[in-house]
């Protein structure tokens, strides 16, 4: 991975890379109020504590949103599109960016995905895998929506 991609080392962010490297997910919990955040930060929105814990979280969720790239975000994405980016809403409630496993259909906004990652030159990434397509049938409508409508 070049310098471009790689993740800044960021005491704030840095127990989630550490968990990464061991292949699990954890999401910043607030000490006091226990609201899960993402993108981690030093207070609470909710309460405005600034204690807080890294907890290891169901690594489920689902596809709230996604976007195919044409082109590559960064130079050295080029040989790689198009390529997949999802975001997903944990069955634990935050919603998360992340590649898309490409499997070879059309990802569906619904379809269920498990996070993996993968460490490319020493850097950890997350990575999506779908596990469970939406029946495409009830998400004719759905693939412009959050499918919450
Ligand atoms: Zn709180």
């Amino acid at each position: 991975m070049t310098a471009a991609l790689t993740p800044v080392g960021d005491p704030l962010t840095a127990p989630f890379w550490e968990a990464a490297r061991r292949g699990r997910l954890v999401i910043q919990r607030c000490g006091d109020c226990g609201a899960l955040r993402w993108p981690p930060l030093a207070g609470c929105p909710e309460c405005r504590s600034r204690e807080a814990t890294w907890d290891e979280v169901d690594p489920q969720g689902t596809i709230w949103s996604f976007v195919v790239y044409h082109r590559g975000f960064a130079a050295e994405l080029k040989d790689q599109i198009p390529y997949t980016v999802v975001m997903v809403q944990l069955d634990a409630g935050p919603y998360l960016v992340g590649r898309l496993i490409e499997d070879g259909r059309k990802p569906v906004i619904g379809d269920r995905v498990t996070v993996g990652f993968a460490e490319i030159d020493g850097v950890p990434s997350v990575r999506w895998r779908t596990t469970r397509s939406t029946d495409p049938e009830k998400s004719k409508d759905g693939e412009n929506s959050n499918g919450k409508a």
